[in-house]
């Protein structure tokens, strides 16, 4: 078979020679029980760089000595790319929703021998879902492989924006120590109003990771979480989005993009936000509208925002987010972490091995199958509800 893979380019002065750390902590289940990855074999280091052109997914060796045609690509953009020219024979997608290989309904019709779209990753929205679905094609993720690395980015962003860390960092790298600039827009997060827009399993992780900050837990979700989990975080519940945006001081968004979430969060839902508050957006960008952010922001509706994911991927130069005032973005990163990468190459090789076996892939794992939502689909993306890109 064919199995066409876009992997983001390699470090500009090529791959590390070394690492800092040796090892990865051992896991072997995520928090709700659910167990990681179960290849039955790894070609790879753990720790080291995969995700990029040179890694490969720690891939090569096992999809070669099995006799299939591997091909690694960063170049995705324009209809010459060498994704398109691949693409047209291929009978399986591998991409990672950092530098997404966009496959729209256009693409999709060219892509005669497609059966699985995998995404290296969580979240598959640079696939046309219902293009997926008419034309049968399986897309799988590897559901939790890095809940808990996002989890971890929005809460440093929460509090990078409350306590107004960038101002303060760039203020020593310059060589000051000016510090009433530093801190006359810092504050501490104790005491706020800090609420999670969907409690999936990057949600819930951020709702318990803030919980010892002695905050005020706020959640909206289309399934209310256990009476038991919602005690236990003493979280209130809110019955719908503009009940909870209108609650909190800071609101970190953990929803999948579907055709209900794309655009969200525009003028009319940021001005039921509170003056002052602040966004952390690590779901997808295109979730917020990115000219309603800017203007939020600079006329001080909003004190920051703070997120990972923008659209499209990568995002231009002048993309309003990169420059406006009181912002801490970074690149897509937080669920690319060497830590997450051994999690989803292990999970994109079980997928595979199963595939190629004629083996069921694991429930969890799918999105869509057989023309139909399921598993992680069916209870996150609800049908008729997938965005075209
Ligand atoms: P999950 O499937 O565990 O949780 C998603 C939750 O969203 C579910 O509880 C679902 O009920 C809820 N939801 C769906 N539509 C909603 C709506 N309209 N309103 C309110 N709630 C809604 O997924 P997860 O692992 O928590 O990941 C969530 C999203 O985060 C992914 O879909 C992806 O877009 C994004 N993500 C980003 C990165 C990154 O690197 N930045 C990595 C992983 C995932």
């Amino acid at each position: 078979m064919k199995v066409l893979c876009v992997l983001y380019p390699d470090p500009k002065d090529g791959m590390p020679r070394s690492y800092y750390r040796n090892s990865l902590p051992h896991m072997s289940h995520y928090p709700d029980g659910q167990t990681l990855p179960t290849p039955q074999g790894r070609d790879f280091t753990p720790g080291t760089l995969l995700g990029s052109v040179s890694g490969k997914l720690g891939l090569e060796k096992f999809l070669k000595t099995q006799g299939h045609e591997f091909i690694v690509t960063s170049d995705k953009e324009g209809p010459n790319s060498e994704f398109d020219r691949h693409l047209i024979d291929a009978d399986v997608v591998i991409s990672q929703p950092f530098y997404p290989g966009y496959l729209t309904a256009e693409r999709l019709e060219k892509a005669k021998n497609l059966k699985l779209a995998i995404t290296a990753g969580i979240g598959s929205d640079h696939v046309d879902l219902a293009a997926a679905n008419k034309k049968g094609i399986t897309v799988a993720e590897v559901t939790f492989c890095n809940s808990i690395s996002v989890a971890e980015h929005a809460v440093m962003m929460m509090l990078a924006l409350v306590r107004d860390y960038m101002t303060q960092h760039e203020i020593a790298r310059s060589g000051g120590w000016d510090i009433a600039d530093c801190v006359k827009d810092s504050y501490d997060i104790e005491g706020m109003d800090v609420g999670v827009l969907a409690a999936g399993r990057i949600g819930l992780a951020v709702l318990r990771r803030m919980k010892p900050f002695d905050v005020k837990l706020h959640y909206f979700d289309r399934y209310r979480l256990d009476a038991q989990t919602e005690k236990s975080l003493n979280a209130i519940y809110h019955d719908s989005i503009e009940s909870l945006v209108s609650s909190v001081d800071v609101l970190s968004i953990h929803c999948p993009l579907t055709a209900e979430t794309d655009g969200l969060f525009d003028k009319t839902l940021l001005a039921k936000m509170k003056k002052g508050a602040y966004i952390v957006n690590t779901a997808r960008g295109k979730i917020c509208n990115k000219y309603d952010i800017k203007d939020a922001i600079e006329s001080g509706h909003l004190a920051g925002y703070a997120g990972d994911v923008w659209y499209p991927q990568p995002a231009q130069q002048d993309h309003p987010w990169r420059t406006m005032p009181k912002n801490a973005m970074t690149p897509h990163t937080s669920g690319t972490s060497l830590s997450a990468q051994a999690r989803y190459a292990d999970g994109v090789r079980e997928i595979l091995e199963n595939f190629f076996a004629g083996n069921p892939i694991r429930n969890e794992y799918l999105i869509v199958s057989d023309g139909d939502y399921v598993g992680t689909g069916k209870h996150s993306y609800a049908k008729k509800e997938a965005v075209n890109q």
